[in-house]
């Protein structure tokens, strides 16, 4: 250790911990009059936010929730949500955002795992939540989250929650405490085993809040959101915090418009009533957006969008650039709180015109500030910043998550070698950009060559019948593995295997790919299966395959 100079603090100096609630003061102090807008039922201002922080806080108190407890949530993206967001890490206890996508049982096992004390339900989860309650081992109470006046019974309930707000003071003395206490907690999908845990600190949420106002604001080749923004989420809030931004909003005192559970037709609505301006999403979930019959003839003129969870293709950010909205492409996964890169372009990349800058545009972009990034072999080497050398991409930031709640073998793992291990394969170049090949279990290896399922996706995507495409591996007998692409064809389209070797033969004449990566055999499907958050879900896929490829099924189309 470095004989560093420390100085002892003044008796009386205050050593300001980093809190949730330090996030609340600006917005509000900024900007007291903006709205916060739930559908079409419900506005409010930061003044009124505010009042309904300590309002809720009081209320969580009064049913017996104390510092260090787990407060769970189950609702769709509201007001509610931002509020549990505020209130419940404010008063020392941990916010675990339930993944209501899950399978009944995996959700038990979550709640059980992570400990839950109290939780609030929204009434469309009430009969889930009835089904469990049997099984729950720690719950010592609930309170009911609804749209509808009509009564809906809860198990355990000590009432609704804006009865209960309408009746609670409106101001709440919050103390400080450590800044290294847990605040959020919420559970990560792998391919095989229960889900995982992690859990984010007051510091590192703060530290990750302060990060990501800097990369979305003040990057001028970017500027994603600034005080005068819009705000909307369409990443649900249970995944990773909406991505952190509604902390970044509300520090800023940004409007902010929560869309409930995610109908294509509200959000259309929402964007041009409300006028959105800055939003984020999965892919998928954008093109539910823009087929939806209210975005067809819209201008969406001046949105921006991230586009972060899976790899952005060139065929959907143009797409969106011909309705007006401007994509940048972002990385960052459960593990890391989320944010790691954006899709930074300095001068010179602006300057060598449109198709070369939507290439960057379109990668997992620059490491944003104290972010480290480096590829590395899989005995721990660092491999070289080249932009050719693949290695499993790895990380070092203040708010990464330290480990997986009692799990501590897994924890360890995650972090071998002191850097934290992403499971993608990734190149990165001089100036940093990460660029993703794939996850570690989705590569194709064919014949010795590593195939990338995500630049195959996303060359096949260029096909114009293409409307949707995943490629996995499969096994074959003599190259190890071969690609196989599952498609959704365009409307009155049609496509087959010899067409779609065709749109790929100039690729591997360019030397792009190489011609082992043309699919031998593709499935024409209406629909790709998606996971609890809207990614393809290429573990489903693979075993759909292997059962089509049994049967000799009608989907598919062999060279
Ligand atoms: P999750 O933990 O469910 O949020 O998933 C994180 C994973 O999503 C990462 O490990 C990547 O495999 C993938 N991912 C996230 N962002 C990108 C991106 N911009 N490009 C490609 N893959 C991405």
């Amino acid at each position: 250790m470095l004989q560093t100079r420390i100085i002892p603090p003044a008796a009386n100096a205050h050593p300001y911990p980093l809190l949730i609630k330090s996030l609340l003061l600006s917005g509000s102090r900024y900007e007291k009059n903006r709205e916060i807008v739930y559908r079409d039922t419900l506005r409010y201002n930061y003044a009124t936010f505010n009042e309904r922080v300590a309002r809720l806080a009081n209320v969580l108190t009064e049913a017996g929730v104390k510092a260090g407890d787990t407060v769970a949530v189950m609702d769709w993206d509201s007001h509610r949500y931002l509020e549990c967001m505020f209130a419940v890490p404010m008063l020392g206890a941990v916010l675990h955002t339930i993944n209501i996508r899950l399978s009944p049982e995996q959700i038990l096992y979550t709640m059980n795992h992570a400990e839950d004390r109290f939780v609030l339900v929204n009434s469309d989860f009430a009969a889930l939540y009835q089904g469990i309650v049997g099984q729950l081992t720690t719950v010592i109470g609930t309170m009911l989250l609804t749209d509808n006046a009509a009564a809906v019974e809860l198990p355990g309930s000590v009432g609704e929650y804006e009865s209960l707000l309408a009746a609670a003071e409106p101001s709440y003395a919050f103390a400080d405490f450590d800044e290294n206490s847990v605040a959020t907690t919420f559970y990560t999908t792998g391919t095989t085993g229960n889900p995982k845990g992690v859990y984010f600190t007051h510091r590192q949420l703060v530290l990750h809040t302060l990060s990501m106002a800097t990369t979305l604001g003040s990057l001028d080749s970017i500027r994603l959101m600034g005080s005068d923004d819009v705000y909307m989420p369409i990443t649900p809030m249970f995944h990773v915090h909406a991505w952190g931004a509604p902390y970044v909003a509300t520090m800023l005192g940004v409007k902010q418009v929560y869309p409930g559970r995610y109908e294509p037709e509200m959000l259309c609505k929402l964007i041009k009533q409300e006028q959105v301006t800055f939003s984020h999403c999965v892919p998928t979930i954008l093109q539910m957006v823009l087929a939806a019959p209210g975005a067809q003839g819209h201008d969406f003129k001046g949105m921006k969008v991230i586009i972060g969870g899976s790899a952005l293709n060139r065929a959907l950010y143009e797409a969106a650039k011909a309705c007006g909205i401007q994509l940048t492409a972002a990385y960052g996964m459960s593990e890391t709180c989320p944010l790691i890169s954006c899709g930074y372009l300095n001068e010179e990349l602006l300057a060598v015109g449109e198709e070369q800058s939507t290439t960057y545009r379109i990668k997992a972009g620059v490491p944003v500030p104290l972010v480290e990034a480096a590829i590395m072999d899989s005995e721990g080497n660092r491999l070289p910043a080249d932009g050719e050398t693949q290695g499993e991409l790895v990380l070092r930031a203040p708010w990464l998550t330290q480990g997986y709640f009692r799990e501590p073998e897994k924890g360890q793992e995650l972090w071998t070698h002191g850097w934290l291990h992403t499971g993608d394969v990734a190149t990165l170049d001089e100036m940093g950009v990460i660029d993703i090949r794939d996850r570690l279990k989705d590569v194709i290896k064919t014949g010795g060559e590593w195939i990338s399922s995500l630049e195959l996706e996303d060359l096949i995507s260029r096909q114009p019948a293409v409307k949707e495409v995943a490629v996995v591996g499969v096994v074959d007998s003599q190259w190890g593995e071969r690609p196989f692409a599952l498609i959704v064809a365009k409307e009155g389209q049609s496509l087959n295997a010899g067409l779609l070797k065709e749109h790929l033969k100039p690729f591997v004449e360019r030397g792009v790919i190489n011609k082992w990566a043309i699919p031998s055999q593709i499935a024409l499907v209406t629909e790709i299966p998606k996971t609890s958050v809207g990614k393809l879900d290429k573990k489903r896929i693979r075993v759909d395959l292997a059962q089509w490829q049994e049967a000799g099924s009608e989907f598919l189309s062999s060279l």
